[in-house]
């Protein structure tokens, strides 16, 4: 099916509810629509009508054996579609209140009202409360959880601006709502817990803006990144192809593993644009591209993160070559979907 796909802006008042009014107008009749979150753009539907979900994968091309994020319009709501298991009743309390709205996702055991294409059949739930304002109203006046994974093709690059989910779904939906560039860059921590002594176990299952340091706090932290050669893992979507542009793209540790090949056109996606940290002069890059230029800032990186590889995939060379970012805080994040996005070239 092919639709006409309108872009609805939001920022002035009137145009606001505008948008709002036909976002919930569509996902009512159950059909999908593009929302803005403060992680990435979603493709959202009625969390509870398998139809409606059922649209999901087909405008994402998406397999069915990769589950959904199940937002919230509100905390209260977390009863209606997950377990909490006494165990970890405390712990998950404390998340909430710190954390929701946010872009801290909770898996838990699955309430049966929650239909199996969102969970992809699996026993747990992935759960959060976004913190968007235009998706807080659009999901508070249908007062229904919303499935939204990333408004892109299966396997492309999440889109952090409506334009890139027009790049992405023209034609295959019919709204997308722009509420300008998402807020932090980066999907949203997917995390499991478990008890334990003295302290509960967080696993971190996908590395996001909630680093591990916030979360340190409520208990003995563990970053668990499912290797992109393992089986299945607690979070499915974390394959190899995730994240990867169209373009060839290397990790490139050390600069001095860099050999240019004769004739082959080669772009940068470079941390923080300094001559010191010894990419810029590696050869005659086609394209430079900054992610936080200056001292380097890895918030400010994530912002512009999806957005530069995006461009840098537009570009047309032989091969996008991306510097390394500190590992710790949102790094550990982007250094993640880095390695995916070049593995998937290695052999
Ligand atoms: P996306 O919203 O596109 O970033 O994708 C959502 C991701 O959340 C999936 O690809 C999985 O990695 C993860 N996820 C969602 N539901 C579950 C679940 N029930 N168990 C484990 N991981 C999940
Ligand atoms: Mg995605």
């Amino acid at each position: 099916m092919t639709y006409v796909t309108a872009v609805l802006r939001t920022d002035e008042p009137n145009l606001m509810h505008q948008a709002v009014e036909e976002a919930v107008r569509l996902l009512r009749e159950g059909e999908v629509v593009a929302l803005p979150t403060e992680t990435v753009y979603g493709l959202a539907a009625n969390a509870l009508d398998p139809a409606a979900v059922t649209k999901i994968f087909e405008a994402k091309e998406r397999p069915t054996f990769d589950p959904l994020i199940v937002h919230l319009p509100n905390k209260d709501q977390l009863d209606l579609v997950a377990e909490v298991p006494e165990g970890i009743a405390l712990t998950v309390k404390k998340l909430v209140e710190r954390f929701w709205p946010g872009p801290l996702t909770l898996l838990l055991p699955k309430k049966p009202i929650v239909p199996d294409i969102v969970t992809a059949g699996l026993p747990t739930v992935a759960v959060r409360v976004s913190s968007n304002g235009i998706f807080k109203r659009i999901i508070g006046a249908l007062d229904k959880p919303l499935a939204a994974p990333s408004a892109n093709r299966f396997g492309s690059i999440s889109p952090t601006s409506a334009s890139a989910v027009l790049s992405e779904l023209d034609g295959r939906i019919h709204l997308i709502v722009d509420a300008g560039a998402s807020l932090y860059g980066l999907e949203s921590t997917i995390i499991k817990i478990e008890p334990g002594s003295p302290k509960p176990l967080i696993t971190i299952v996908r590395p996001g803006p909630i680093t591990p340091d916030d979360l340190k706090l409520y208990g003995k932290v563990k970053v668990a990144i499912r290797s992109v050669i393992d089986g299945p893992s607690d979070a499915p979507g974390q394959l190899a192809s995730h994240y990867a542009p169209k373009t060839p793209l290397r990790l490139l540790e050390r600069p001095s593993d860099f050999i240019p090949e004769e004739g082959k056109r080669y772009a940068l996606m470079s941390y923080r644009g300094e001559e010191k940290d010894g990419y810029l002069n590696l050869t005659e890059w086609e394209e430079v591209m900054m992610l936080s230029p200056g001292n380097g800032k890895l918030p400010e990186a994530a912002v512009r993160f999806f957005y530069v590889l995006r461009a840098l995939d537009k570009l047309g060379v032989d091969e996008i070559i991306a510097e390394p970012l500190h590992e710790h805080g949102m790094g550990i994040a982007m250094m993640d979907k880095l390695r995916r996005a070049s593995v998937r070239y290695a052999s």
